[in-house]
């Protein structure tokens, strides 16, 4: 191979067998694609180790893609019930997976992901490395750190989230503002914050930046720029850390790409509605054109068990104006760590989320799929409607737990059912309401 990421490839007027699969899988030119793939439009996260890997794109041009977080804590450390996870993201349509594991034998879970799992694999290397050193935070070396984000790369993991725009001089900046009611809410933001303050020295991943691009050369690993500043509540939406921080992964996002290094860029949060087009704007401006990944955002702070509602909404706008990502959110968030359950309920918000978006933005071919479903409802056609429905299951048991009196209608409106009212009386038949049904 004369290359050694996609986007190198892509530079060099490679159509790589995974550009040309991404670039089928959404109708589009391969040249077209290759061209937002050099530029950064687009990236395809695929470690050369992830042998089970079915490549997918990443970018505003493309279909709004969906990642489900899992994995183990120290409370919950069955990595049986994390399988199960796998399988249920993988049978409901999850395009990324990232194994968020922070017990446990995580290397073993790691590699049979990347043996078996067709989803796009993350991690974040920061956890891990306290699981793999097995001791204080405070005393694990830079050079550790780093070694942490190699071993993710052999283990076949396509992009990781890595907090390099939290260095000392954001640090200190957040340091001096204090005005935050939710100070640092990224897990690994906080773990960073605390080893630098422990330790006095600069953020390794971004003491280190050059050296960790050259493991992601070597494994084609995308950066997933992580936002340890993002707000953790609407009152610290858009403040000025918020932003600091963004420009910080701007400048990383040129110097990623000067090594033909992927980057896709972390986002909020919690954000309220009429902030979120201006951030998908700022994003873009500040970081490039780089492929955003929202993590919500959360449009209300005041949900908790329904927050894959609240992060619905705001993932709906997000991606409309403008990101590609979007990180899934159960009910559990905020309260425990989800099950199987509560996974399926945050795809489910989640695939609404990206398909209401990419409807709105008139992605070819998208409403196909709402008219198709119109067609059914116009003919009263159950088996139909449960085929084309995001959750067939679901919707075949609530149909079937109350059936109707009247045939080919529902018991929502039994004799008066519009649809078939209406098919009456368009082909000239009589149409009986009130008295006795027939
Ligand atoms: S009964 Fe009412 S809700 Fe049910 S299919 Fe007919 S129109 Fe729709």
């Amino acid at each position: 191979m004369n290359y050694h990421t996609q986007m190198e490839a892509a530079r060099k007027g490679i159509i790589t067998k995974e550009l040309a699969a991404v670039a089928k899988e959404e109708n589009l030119v391969p040249e077209e694609l290759r061209q937002l793939v050099a530029k950064g439009e687009v990236a395809i996260p695929c470690n050369v180790n992830h042998v089970a890997l079915k490549p997918k794109g990443i970018g505003k041009a493309l279909k709004t893609k969906i990642n489900v977080n899992l994995g183990t804590s120290k409370d919950l450390v069955s990595l049986d019930s994390e399988v199960a996870k796998v399988k249920a993201a993988e049978e409901m349509g999850a395009d990324a997976i990232m194994d968020l594991s922070t017990y446990g034998d995580t290397q073993s879970f790691r590699k049979r992901l990347s043996q078996e799992c067709g989803a796009v694999l993350g991690t974040v290397p920061i956890y891990d490395a306290l699981v793999y050193y097995n001791k204080a935070l405070k005393d694990i070396t830079a050079k550790e750190w780093l070694a942490v984000a190699e071993m993710h790369g052999q283990d076949g993991i396509d992009f990781l989230t890595i907090h390099a725009g939290l260095n000392r001089a954001n640090a200190e900046k957040f340091k001096a503002r204090r005005g935050r009611l939710t100070n640092v809410v990224s897990r690994g933001g906080s773990l960073m914050f605390a080893w630098m303050e422990m330790t006095g020295e600069e953020n390794p991943f971004y003491e280190y930046f050059d050296e960790l691009l050259e493991i992601c050369r070597r494994y084609d690993i995308t950066l997933s720029l992580g936002d340890a500043l993002r707000p953790g509540s609407l009152h610290d939406a858009t403040d000025g850390m918020q932003i600091e921080e963004l420009i910080t992964l701007g400048d990383l996002t040129k110097r990623a790409w000067e090594k033909d290094v992927q980057v896709i860029i972390e986002g909020p949060g919690h954000m309220p509605m009429d902030q979120i087009e201006a951030n998908m704007k700022i994003q873009e401006s500040l970081c490039h054109g780089a492929p955003f990944y929202v993590l919500g955002p959360l449009v209300t702070d005041v949900a908790p068990g329904y927050d894959h509602i609240t992060a619905a909404i705001g993932g709906a706008l997000a991606a409309w104006k403008g990101a590609s990502f979007l990180c899934y959110v159960t009910p559990a968030e905020h309260l425990r760590l989800p099950d199987v359950d509560d996974v399926k309920e945050g795809i489910v918000a989640s695939k609404i989320a990206a398909h209401a978006a990419d409807l709105a933005k008139g992605l070819q071919g998208a409403r196909s799929w709402d008219d198709a479903m119109s067609k059914a409802r116009q003919e009263v056609n159950w088996e139909q409607m449960f085929a084309l429905a995001l959750d067939p299951v679901k919707a075949r048991s609530y149909h079937e737990s109350a059936p109707p009196e009247v045939e080919n209608t529902c018991s929502m409106c039994g004799n008066m059912c519009a649809m078939k009212n209406m098919n009456d009386i368009l082909n000239g038949k009589e149409v009986w309401i009130g008295g006795e049904n027939r």
